[in-house]
């Protein structure tokens, strides 16, 4: 949401005329993002998602790297004959697009974006929508600025983005510190009971079941950033958070280091993403999907413990 409405502000303030379209609904710590209201959720808005795809002369597909990863709206995107230009940061992109900005060593999409600006010659045009955006994206992909992909480089981007007028005490503020109460209850129950440590393994997980969640009056974003509490933990390389939504087993994974969560997802939970952040799905039980993670973890002694 930061890269898109980013881009957005900026595309508009180009005059030109612009349609953010996100393939289903995302947390609602982000609705306070300037813009966030214009845009469609193709998921319960696909009429006037399809025709803003029709209309389209550009089409800009941000912070994703495969058509797999937008369901429904790949197959849109895919017929389009408009012109493509992907800004992404995640490994082995497809080739979808006909123009590519692409690196992964890049914190996230958003610093993309802000290079996409500069490179267009317009950081001066910087405004303060889409520095409040960009921040926003960079803030939260690189975990308030401590994950590895962090550079010197990001800390320059933010500082202009800082100059252009984003408040980053209070766009901080609006993301961490606006949970709902029951989502704080959700975290201390899945750190009190719901944590397995596997010390032999240096891996932690924390898994969720749908009856879990209604415990807790679960709403989209709830588990947000849980798997990081299982990966603060002194020795653990390797942290994974299953959780049970609409039949489907969703799986985040999280590591320090050299273990390569990307190629784990890939390789056995049909997803993929960064080597130190990756997703996938399950569509076996809950406990049937924990089985299976428990029965891998063997044949990866050697890759955790080195
Ligand atoms: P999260 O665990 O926060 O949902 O995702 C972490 C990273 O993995 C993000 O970069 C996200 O794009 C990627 N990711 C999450 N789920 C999937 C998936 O099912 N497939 C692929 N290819 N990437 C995923």
């Amino acid at each position: 949401m930061g890269s898109s409405l980013g881009l957005y502000h900026f595309l508009q303030q180009q005059k030109h005329s612009v349609t953010v379209i996100t393939p289903n609904a995302y947390p609602s710590f982000l609705f306070w993002l300037p813009g966030n209201k214009k845009s469609l959720n193709f998921s319960t808005q696909p009429t006037q998602a399809k025709q803003a795809i029709a209309e389209a002369e550009v089409l800009f597909l941000l912070d994703f790297s495969s058509l797999k990863r937008i369901g429904d709206l790949g197959a849109l995107v895919e017929q389009s004959s408009a012109l493509k230009i992907m800004i992404d940061h995640h490994p082995q992109p497809d080739a979808i697009a006909d123009y590519l900005l692409h690196d992964i060593k890049a914190s996230s999409t958003c610093e993309l974006v802000f290079d996409f600006i500069q490179l267009l010659g317009s950081k001066k045009k910087l405004n303060k929508a889409t520095a409040t955006c960009l921040y926003a994206g960079i803030m939260t992909d690189t975990g308030s600025f401590r994950f590895p992909a962090t550079s010197a480089k990001t800390h320059r981007v933010v500082a202009a983005l800082i100059d252009s007028g984003a408040d980053n005490a209070g766009i901080h503020s609006a993301i961490y510190d606006e949970h709902t109460e029951s989502r704080i209850k959700l975290l201390g129950y899945c750190l009190s009971e719901k944590l397995k440590v596997f010390p032999e393994y240096n891996t932690a997980f924390i898994s969720l079941s749908t009856e879990d969640l209604q415990l807790f009056n679960y709403k989209r974003g709830d588990t947000e950033g849980v798997v990081n509490y299982a990966l603060s933990i002194a020795k653990i390389r390797f942290a994974v958070f299953f959780v049970e939504r609409d039949g489907v087993i969703k799986v985040s994974f999280r590591s320090k280091g050299s273990f390569d969560v990307n190629n784990f997802a890939r390789s056995h939970f049909e997803g993929g993403g960064h080597a130190n952040a990756s997703g996938g799905a399950s569509h076996l039980s809950l406990d049937e999907t924990v089985l299976k993670f428990i029965q891998l973890l063997p044949a990866y002694k050697v890759a955790l413990n080195s």
